[in-house]
């Protein structure tokens, strides 16, 4: 199997996972520490009356999120271990190379746009 990367273009790609993954360690780093500062700040102030329901459903909305940047995260590590590999940037579905001009974009992209859309499409 020959791949469609030229080293230069897996280097640029190597970055932009670089570059994504310490934006989302800070982001998954801050919004943890974000949010025990502002539930402690919420349990100062309102140990009056109990807005119990209300808070189990922000925690459930903040879990939400930061699970998005984990598996984004968990994502693009996976990819930054396989970006040297000739099985980076081929589809895991059809075996056609993902054009760069998508990787550019999605360098954690583990399908072409055709498979990725019969898969949305299959969901
Ligand atoms: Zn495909």
């Amino acid at each position: 199997m020959t791949t469609h990367l030229t080293t230069g273009q897996r280097a640029l790609l190597q970055a932009e996972l670089e570059m994504r993954q310490r934006q989302l360690t800070r982001q998954i780093d801050t919004h943890q520490e974000g949010h025990t500062r502002m539930e402690h700040a919420r349990e100062v102030l309102e140990q009056d009356y109990d807005d119990a329901p209300q808070r189990a459903m922000d925690r459930e909305v903040d879990m939400a999120l930061s699970d998005i940047d984990i598996q984004e995260l968990a994502a693009i590590q996976a990819a930054l271990k396989r970006v040297h590999d000739d099985a980076y940037g081929v589809c895991t579905d059809c075996g056609e190379g993902i054009p760069f001009d998508r990787l550019k974009v999605e360098p954690e992209a583990l399908r072409c746009v055709v498979c990725e859309a019969r898969r949305e499409t299959a969901r």
